[in-house]
Formats: structure tokens, C-alpha cells, sequence
């Protein structure tokens, strides 16, 4: 059934149990986000894990919003994921879900569940309801209002949801048992009062379904065969089944954990990123810096390339942290396969060509991609004024060849795609500054191999100055500096690098980046992978991100 050559994982164990058993006919999976922020690195595992099995097995998932906490939930995030998964490449089954339309049946069963004497409105406040709780070592003590008639609970659950009851006040409580070694099974919360307006129920509602008792529900409401998580919620899963079989659902889901993705210098929790964003810290949500997918595509990082790195991973049963390295590789690799060639000088200075006619001009065909004929040919302008980098040009002719491949006064180099060209002199201000490389070139050279005796020391890229567009570059470092920021959860701001972020203004780009376009992902020749910003606010400013250099050192 596995269409990879990779081993099984244990959830695909578990389903080709199933299937076998016969106890299941089409598989169901789904992705259940909570819109309290954009998705990150972490969730892009989940989904595909999720969408994977589905499409691996001829079955479905469901796009299901968890919208069931109005405080910290909004449309703006839901758009974003909705975007986000799309973007990835997956399309779910049917329409996008929500957990807010199953209100009205979770209060049915809540409802059911005190009928049956299985749930009770209880008075405790929040410090008392700990108190009574007990710890990992000792049970708890049950609350005063657990024997309450049923017709009671009825009465002030109805109560609570007519907005009669202030918030604190009450909330409905399973009545499971109050000395199970699982703390989760003593008497947890199924409903609190809460007077706040939802993104799609607006202000329908004054109680909310706690994450344990919607959950599950929704999965049985659905159909969902198999509802994989990640392994936080393995203590809940005993509640999980308890609902389920309690209550008159559909259909009997079951639960299923895998260790959660952590990458190093990465920070995967939702509430951590929002507070990158709510201080400053980055430029928003999709900052090219953030983890977020959003953040990500603006940077340049390809959905196939997420994906990719997503299936490398094993998904198991234990934690582990990733190295970031690993994740570079497999952007690395998607964008040396189909990024378009260009050339962007970043710290131009003059190369001024002495036998080259100030009026005359010529343009080259060069290729888009080296080995990929499909992408077809650009044109490349040469004139007698060309942009080369500062850092491709040095004075000091003691310089060895193997070292420096690169301009050297009184040597050669090949201009990439065009002429071979001698430095023959320097123009330097008063301050002794360099200002201009007077150079002049050996003709014929262009796609030719030079005479005998000149010997070129390397390519250099370069731009024509004359039809050169001026544009600015970022470059990003790690967002923070320490390996396991994500575990220092007091002080993750403290490890932000104060350098993550490089503006580099007045490079000069070929012509041919004038029609870059947003989505479009470009190797500047030497320099590395880059993408036009999407972002607002450069103020008609050509603003280039910095994907990602061209050196790949994790496998090695
Ligand atoms: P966060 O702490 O960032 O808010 P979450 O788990 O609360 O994460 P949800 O919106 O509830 O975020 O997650 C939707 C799905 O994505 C869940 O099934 C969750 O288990 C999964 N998920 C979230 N983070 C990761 C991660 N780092 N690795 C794998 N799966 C993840
Ligand atoms: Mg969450």
C-alpha cells in the first residue's frame, strides 16, 4: 500500500492493521489547527503527516478549524492557514471545516451526558477546582457539587448558556473519578462561561466546549478514522475514549501521537511567535525570518522543498530536535533545480572597459538554468561601463592563483558569459579610495576559449552599468543565536540575534530582474538564492531576499 521505499511508520502499521481487520474501510485524517496564530515549521510535519496518509491510502482529510476559545482566535488567522495548506501543496476534503459549527450538537451531548448522571455543574472557582484536583502522587477530593440532582445541573447549565451566569462563576464538569491516576479523568472541564463574541458565532454563545470534550467529538462527527496529534495529548487520550464511548457519536475515532518537530534555532509554538510579532521584533508574521510558512515563501523557500524535508523525517513516538542544516538542505536542493540564473552585483564598484567604444553595446544570450534548456535564454547587456563586486578585485598581484580566482591587477579574469578582461590600472580618490578599475578586454572571447598565454583566474559576475536596475538586498541570519532557544521558555527573547537582519542598499542588478516577479526564485550567480519581496512597504524600492547561500555543509 506504501508507495515510498521508506520502512512503515507506526501509524501506517496501524492502519494496514485496521484495513486488514476489516474495522476500516476509508481513511480519514485531518488537520485540526487552532486560528490563534500562523502556522509554523512544526505544523507543516502534522499536515503532512495528515494529508499523507489520506492521499497514501485513497482516503480523505478534513481542513477543521478548533475554534472553540473566542480569546485568542481570529478570521485573519484562519485566512492565513487556509492559505498556508494550499500553498503547501494540499487540498482537503469538501469545505473547510469548524468546530464552531458543531456547537450546537456538543451542547446537545453535554446536555446528555448530565442526563445520564455523567456530568455536573460545579461552583468550585478556578484556585479552589486546583486545590481539589490533587497532584501526580495523591487523588483528588470530590467537589461539593457532584451529587447535585441532575435536574439542578440541567437548570444551571441551561442557565449559564442564556448568559445568566457570570464568568468564574460555574462551569460543567464529567464526572469520571476524582482518584484516577490520570489527572485528566478527574472530573474535567466540558464547558466555561465566557461572554466573548467568536470570529464566526459572534455572540451566539456564553459557554465554550473545553479542547477534550470538542475534540474527539468533531473527529466522530466527521468520520475521522484516525486522529493523530502530537504526544502532549497522550495523557488525554484515556478522556478521549471516554467521550466516545459514552456518548451516542457517529462514530468511534481513535487517537494517536507522534513526537512533536523541533528544529534548533528555531521557535515552533504559536505563542511565542505572537510575541515576536505583538513587541516588534520581526516585521510581522511572515518576517522572512520566522519560522512561520508564510514567513518562509516570503523568504524564498519552496512548498516542495518543506515537503520534502517534512517526509525525511521519521515520525515516531519520541521527541527529538532536527538539525536546521537539514532543512537548508532540502531548500538548497529544490531551488538549485529550478532556480532562474541572474547576476546582482552587492557592493558594486566601476570596471571601466578602455577598448570598448563608449557608444557601442552589445547583449549575449545567456541561459536561465545551466542545465535546463526549457527555461530558455535571457539577454545579458555588455558595454564599456560594468558593475563588478569589490570583493572580486584586489591590487595585490602576490596573490596565488588558487586561492584568489578572481580580478588581480595586471591579470585575467573571465567575465561570466562574456569577454576575458585584463585590470590594467586603478582610479582612487583624494581619501585613497578605489573608485574605478580601468581594464580593457581581449577580444573574441566571448563563448571562446582566450589565446595561448593569457590564463584567466576564474569567472566573476558582473552587470552592464549602462542598463543595470539599482535594487536592495536582505540577508538574514538565524533568527536566534542559541541552538535550543525554543526550550529557554523564560528568556527565548533573550537569544534574538541582534544581527539576523542585513540591509544591503544600492546593488545593481541585470535588466533582466526588472520583470522578477513575486513567487519566482533566482540564483544570483556567487552569491547565493534570492526572491523579490512580497512585503509591503518598500515604497516602490526592488527589495531581493536572500533564501538561503549555495553551500550546502549538513551531509558532510
Ligand atoms: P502551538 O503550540 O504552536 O500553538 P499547537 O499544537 O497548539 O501548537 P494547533 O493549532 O493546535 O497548534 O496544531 C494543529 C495541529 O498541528 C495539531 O494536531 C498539532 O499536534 C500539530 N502540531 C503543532 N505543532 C507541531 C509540531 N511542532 N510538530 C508536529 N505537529 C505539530
Ligand atoms: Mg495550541
Amino acid at each position: 500500500m506504501t508507495t515510498s521505499d521508506k520502512p512503515i511508520n507506526f501509524i501506517q502499521q496501524i492502519i494496514n492493521a485496521d484495513i486488514d481487520a476489516g474495522q476500516v474501510g476509508q481513511v480519514v485524517t485531518r488537520f485540526p489547527p487552532e486560528p490563534n496564530g500562523y502556522l509554523h515549521i512544526g505544523h507543516a510535519k502534522a499536515i503532512c503527516v495528515n494529508f499523507g496518509l489520506a492521499q497514501e491510502y485513497g482516503g480523505h482529510c478534513h481542513l477543521r478549524f478548533d475554534d472553540t476559545n473566542p480569546e485568542r482566535e481570529s478570521e485573519e488567522f484562519v485566512q492565513a492557514i487556509i492559505e498556508d495548506v494550499r500553498w503547501l501543496g494540499f487540498q482537503w476534503h469538501g469545505d473547510v471545516r469548524y468546530a464552531s459549527s458543531y456547537f450546537s450538537q456538543l451542547y446537545t451531548w453535554a446536555t446528555y451526558l448530565v442526563q445520564h448522571n455523567l456530568a455536573y455543574v460545579c461552583e468550585l472557582n478556578a484556585q479552589q477546582m486546583r486545590d481539589y484536583r490533587g497532584t501526580l502522587t495523591e487523588g483528588g477530593k470530590d467537589s461539593p457539587h457532584r451529587d447535585r440532582p441532575v435536574e439542578e445541573s440541567l437548570h444551571l447549565l441551561e442557565q449559564m448558556k442564556q448568559g445568566h451566569i457570570d464568568e468564574g462563576r460555574m462551569t460543567l464538569r464529567a464526572k469520571i473519578d476524582m482518584q484516577s491516576p490520570n489527572i485528566n479523568l478527574r472530573d474535567p472541564v466540558l464547558y466555561r462561561v465566557k461572554k466573548l463574541a467568536h470570529h464566526r458565532t459572534g455572540s451566539d454563545w456564553n459557554i465554550y466546549p473545553s479542547y477534550d470534550f470538542a475534540h474527539g467529538q468533531e473527529d466522530a462527527i466527521e468520520g475521522v478514522t484516525h486522529s493523530i496529534c502530537t504526544l502532549e495529548f497522550a495523557a488525554n487520550r484515556p478522556l478521549y475514549n471516554w467521550f466516545i464511548e459514552h456518548l451516542p457519536v457517529p462514530s468511534k475515532p481513535r487517537q494517536y501521537e507522534f513526537g512533536r518537530l523541533k528544529v534548533n534555532y528555531m521557535v515552533t509554538s504559536k505563542r511565542k511567535l505572537k510575541l515576536l510579532v505583538d513587541q516588534g521584533q520581526v516585521d510581522g508574521w511572515d518576517d522572512p525570518r520566522m519560522p512561520t510558512l508564510s514567513g518562509m515563501r516570503r523568504r524564498g523557500v519552496t512548498p516542495t522543498a518543506i515537503r520534502n524535508f517534512c517526509d525525511s523525517l521519521a515520525v515516531a513516538k519520541t521527541d527529538g530536535v532536527v538539525d536546521i542544516g537539514q532543512l537548508e538542505h532540502f531548500i538548497r536542493d529544490d531551488l538549485n533545480r529550478d532556480a532562474r540564473r541572474a547576476m546582482c552585483v552587492l557592493d558594486p564598484i566601476k570596471l571601466v572597459i578602455e577598448n570598448y567604444p563608449a557608444e557601442k553595446h552589445e547583449s549575449f544570450n545567456a541561459s536561465v538554468h545551466p542545465n535546463r534548456e526549457d527555461m530558455g535564454t535571457r539577454e545579458v547587456h555588455f558595454s564599456r561601463h560594468l558593475w563588478i563586486d569589490r570583493s572580486d578585485f584586489s591590487e595585490d598581484s602576490s596573490l596565488s592563483r588558487k586561492k584568489y580566482k578572481r580580478l588581480v591587477l595586471g591579470d585575467y579574469v573571465r567575465l561570466r558569459g562574456a569577454y576575458v578582461v585584463r585590470a590594467d590600472q586603478v582610479v582612487k580618490d583624494q581619501q585613497g579610495n578605489l573608485v574605478e578599475i580601468h581594464a580593457s578586454l581581449v577580444p573574441d572571447t566571448v563563448g571562446a576559449n582566450p589565446p595561448e598565454g593569457c590564463k584567466p583566474r576564474g569567472v566573476i559576475h558582473w552587470v552592464c552599468a549602462d542598463r543595470s536596475i539599482e535594487c536592495t538586498v536582505h540577508r538574514y541570519d538565524r533568527l536566534f543565536s542559541q541552538p535550543l532557544a525554543d526550550s529557554a521558555e523564560q528568556s527565548f527573547t533573550d537569544c534574538l540575534n541582534p544581527d539576523s537582519l542585513e540591509v544591503i542598499k544600492n546593488c545593481q542588478a541585470e535588466a533582466a530582474l526588472g520583470d522578477a516577479r513575486v513567487g519566482e526564485h533566482y540564483q544570483f550567480e556567487r552569491e547565493g538564492y534570492y526572491c523579490l519581496d512580497s512585503g509591503a512597504g518598500n515604497d516602490g524600492e526592488l527589495v531581493f531576499n536572500c533564501t538561503i547561500g549555495l553551500r550546502d555543509t549538513w551531509q558532510k
